[in-house]
C-alpha cells in the first residue's frame, strides 16, 4: 500500500509540475548530474521471455532522445561525468544513459537511435554469456515466463532437499504477485547461490531451454561491443556470472570482476574503466568490491541507487534512477530536471 502511494504521489507531482511548466524551474537549482539505468531496447521476439521493466521500447526511448535534444541537454558517458566529478565539476546540461548487462538490442536497435540524436550513452557487459553461460536469473525469467510463479516454485521445491525452503516454495501465495515477490526473494537471498543455480539450471533444460543459443541470440558479441565502442558508447563491465558479489570472497570477486574487465578489454582493444555492480543495491557489494576495483585501475562504479551526482557523490557509488517502459515522460523528466532530488532532499523519497 505504502509502494502504490509513493507511484501515485510520483504520477502526481510529475503531473502537475509537467502540465504547469513549474518543472523546468527546478533544472536552474539542479545540483547533479542523473544518469539514467535501462537494459533492452525494443521488444526482439528473443527477449520475450525478459520481464516488461527491463524494457523500453523503440518510441518511447526515440521520444526521450528527442526531448533531452530540445531542451538543450547533452548525453556524455558514465566515465565522462566521473572525470568532469572528479575535478570538482558539475555540468549542469548533462545527461547519462546506461543500459546494463549487454543486450543484443543495445547495438541493433539503440545504437542507430543514438546515432540520429548524436547522442552517446554507457553500455554494461556482462562476460559469461559470451562462453554460452547464462545467470541463473536468465533460466528464473525464462521458466517464469513459461510457467508462473507457482509453478516454478512447486518445480524448485521438489529439487531441494531443505524441508523449510522446500515447503516455502511449493506453498507460494494464490496471489501471482506477491507469490513471484516471494519466490525472487528466497532466490536472491534465502536459498544458497550452488543450491539456487543447479536446480534452476536443471529445470530450465528440463524444459529444452538451450543455454549457449539463447545466450547468442539475447547477448552482444564481441564484434557489436567493437562498434558501439567505435561509435564512441562507453563499454563497461559488469562482471562475468552477474553474482551478488558482497556474497563471494574476495578471490571470487576479484575473478568476477577482473575476468569480465580483461576480456571486455581485448574486445575494445583499449582500457575499460567503468563499472556497475549486478543488482546495485548497497547491501549487494562491500569493502572488498570497493578496494578491488581501485586496485584493478577503474575509476568509477554505479549503483543502483536513487539521487543525483555531484564533486561530493564517492566515485565508487555513484547513483542513477531506474527506467522502463511504464514510466511515463513527465516522471523522466522531473528527475532529470531535478525535481523529484529537490524532494529528495528536503526528506520525500518519490523515485519508486
Ligand atoms: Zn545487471
Amino acid at each position: 500500500m505504502k509502494h502504490k502511494l509513493k507511484l501515485f504521489a510520483r504520477w502526481l507531482v510529475s503531473r502537475v509540475l509537467h502540465l504547469t511548466g513549474l518543472r523546468a524551474l527546478f533544472r536552474r537549482s539542479r545540483s547533479g548530474v542523473p544518469v539514467l539505468m535501462f537494459h533492452n531496447v525494443g521488444h526482439p521476439a528473443a527477449t520475450d521471455y525478459l520481464p516488461g521493466h527491463m524494457k523500453i521500447s523503440e518510441a518511447r526511448f526515440e521520444r526521450l532522445l528527442r526531448f533531452l535534444k530540445r531542451a538543450g541537454y547533452r548525453t556524455i558517458t558514465l566515465g565522462q561525468m566521473a572525470a568532469e566529478l572528479s575535478e570538482g565539476r558539475v555540468p549542469d546540461d548533462a545527461v547519462v544513459l546506461t543500459f546494463d548487462d549487454g543486450y543484443r538490442d543495445n547495438h541493433d536497435l539503440l545504437l542507430p537511435l543514438l546515432q540520429a540524436y548524436d547522442a552517446t550513452a554507457t553500455v554494461f557487459v556482462q562476460t559469461g554469456p559470451m562462453a554460452g553461460r547464462l545467470n541463473w536469473l536468465h533460466h528464473y525469467f525464462w521458466v517464469l515466463d513459461k510457467e508462473g510463479p507457482r509453478r516454478l516454485g512447486e518445480l524448485l521445491g521438489e529439487r531441494l532437499e531443505k524441508p523449510h525452503l522446500r515447503d516455502e516454495l511449493c506453498g507460494l501465495p494464490l496471489d501471482p504477485v506477491a507469490a513471484e515477490y516471494q519466490l525472487k526473494r528466497m532466490l536472491k537471498y534465502e536459498l544458497a547461490a550452488d543450491d539456487r543455480d543447479r536446480i534452476l539450471a536443471a529445470v530450465f533444460a528440463e524444459l529444452g531451454g538451450d543455454d549457449a543459443a539463447l545466450a547468442k541470440a539475447v547477448y552482444l558479441g564481441p564484434d557489436e561491443c567493437r562498434a558501439l565502442d567505435q561509435a564512441g558508447v562507453e563499454i563497461g563491465a559488469h562482471t562475468v556470472n552477474h553474482l551478488i558479489l558482497s556474497s563471494l570472497d574476495e578471490a571470487r570477486q576479484r575473478k568476477e570482476i577482473e575476468g569480465s574487465l580483461r576480456v571486455l578489454e581485448s574486445w575494445v582493444g583499449h582500457e575499460v574503466t567503468s563499472f556497475a555492480y549486478p543488482y546495485g543495491r548497497t547491501w549487494d557489494y562491500d569493502q572488498h568490491t570497493l578496494q578491488l576495483l581501485t586496485e584493478l585501475g577503474f575509476r568509477c562504479a554505479i549503483t543502483a541507487m536513487p539521487g543525483l551526482n555531484d564533486a561530493e557523490t564517492p566515485a565508487f557509488e555513484l547513483r542513477r534512477i531506474a527506467m522502463c517502459d511504464e514510466t511515463p515522460l513527465a516522471e523522466v523528466l522531473c528527475e532529470v530536471d531535478g525535481a523529484f532530488d529537490w524532494f529528495r532532499r528536503k526528506g520525500l523519497e518519490l523515485t519508486a
